[in-house]
């Protein structure tokens, strides 16, 4: 299926009373002022002009940023009318928007339902309620928990954003966090490491010392865990890793964490690779030995890891002398072959995902 096609509209802080430590809204946007009700029929129409569309896309107006829900409810009301003309005209199919578990409850769920919104996203952060409390979330999971039952009810699809590394978090408590993401089913997930921005509680710390950001390494093994958890119990990771966005001016603004420009293509190439080591613990590989890995075609570039890392590290794991690389249309993707001269394995994804089970 095809991405939907999304216009954007940042509401940045707007109504937000909470001072999160990791947050600099303004920046993640790259949005210094929020666009008014009033202004988005017509940024819909110029960004329509703008957009490759075709007959069935489907389109969306989503409202990021702070926390739309917690925004007075006339003025959620102004921007959601303002949003439901444009689905009214048809000239959009959807409306999403992302806000806090602890700003969600019948009456805000009957005005989002009434204005046709289609999809909430919650910024559940993470699931352990230690980790909340150092992060100044100013929520419980509990709370979180309670939203996604409330949302249930109506017939939004709902979203988590998830963060890992946040002050107090760690791989258990990752772990906790999948697990319990898993448990509350949300109908898609999106993954970012946290990032030390200046101007933040977090860069204080930082320079303080009394916070230290997770190294690339660390961040990408954990997303990789999740996205493998994820994707066992078929819930839709659609977002590793914060977006590139026009004026983002994140180089200059972040002091430290694990930020990469292909961070999700980081994670799906670990993932890969602990599906090789799987296949490569069924063979009895001696010191020195060629192998032969076959793949999907589109799969190469994960498969060989940035900078050839993946290869790197199998060669160095298990003595291997030289790999082949063999791309073959006919492989699904992501299923993997791996043979020496005399033995050979397969393993489909589906099956390496196993180990993944909760
Ligand atoms: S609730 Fe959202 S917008 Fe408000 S401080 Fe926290 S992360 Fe930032």
């Amino acid at each position: 299926m095809e991405k939907p096609l999304i216009i954007p509209f940042f509401i940045p802080h707007v109504g937000c009373p909470f001072t999160c430590v990791f947050c600099n809204q303004w920046e993640i946007s790259g949005e210094k002022e929020a666009i008014q009700p009033e202004e988005i029929a017509d940024y819909v129409d110029a960004y329509l002009k703008k957009a490759r569309l075709w007959p069935d896309r489907y389109v969306e107006i989503a409202f990021y940023g702070g926390s739309f829900t917690a925004i007075p409810p006339e003025k959620q009301g102004e921007y959601l009318q303002a949003a439901a003309e444009q689905k009214r005209k048809g000239r959009i199919n959807g409306i999403r928007l992302s806000t806090r578990p602890d700003f969600i409850n019948k009456e805000i769920l009957d005005r989002l339902f009434f204005y046709g919104v289609t999809t909430v996203e919650l910024g559940v952060q993470s699931l352990v309620d230690e980790v909340l409390k150092k992060t100044g979330r100013g929520h419980s999971v509990a709370d979180t928990l309670t939203a996604t039952r409330l949302l249930r009810k109506y017939p939004f699809q709902v979203g988590y954003q998830l963060m890992l590394g946040l002050p107090g978090d760690n791989r258990s408590f990752a772990r906790l966090t999948v697990e319990k993401a898993v448990a509350a089913a949300p109908d898609f997930v999106r993954i970012y490491p946290t990032l030390v921005l200046k101007g933040t509680i977090l860069a204080t710390w930082y320079k303080e010392k009394k916070y230290q950001p997770w190294s690339l390494e660390q961040a990408v093994e954990t997303a990789a865990d999740w996205l493998g958890t994820f994707s066992f119990y078929g819930i839709p990771v659609i977002r590793m890793g914060l977006q590139a966005v026009e004026n983002l001016s994140l180089q200059q603004d972040l002091l430290a964490g694990p930020y990469h420009p292909a961070f999700g293509e980081l994670v799906e190439s670990h993932l890969l690779l602990e599906q090789m080591q799987t296949g490569l613990s069924e063979l009895e590989l001696q010191e020195g030995e060629a192998l032969t890995l076959s793949f999907h075609p589109l799969a190469q570039s994960k498969v060989v890891g940035q900078k050839k890392l993946n290869l790197v590290l199998l060669r160095e794991k298990y003595g291997i002398e030289r790999i082949k690389l063999v791309p073959q249309e006919k492989l699904a993707k992501n299923n993997l072959e791996i043979s020496t001269a005399s033995q050979s394995v397969t393993i489909k994804r589906q099956d390496f995902l196993k180990k993944y089970r909760i």
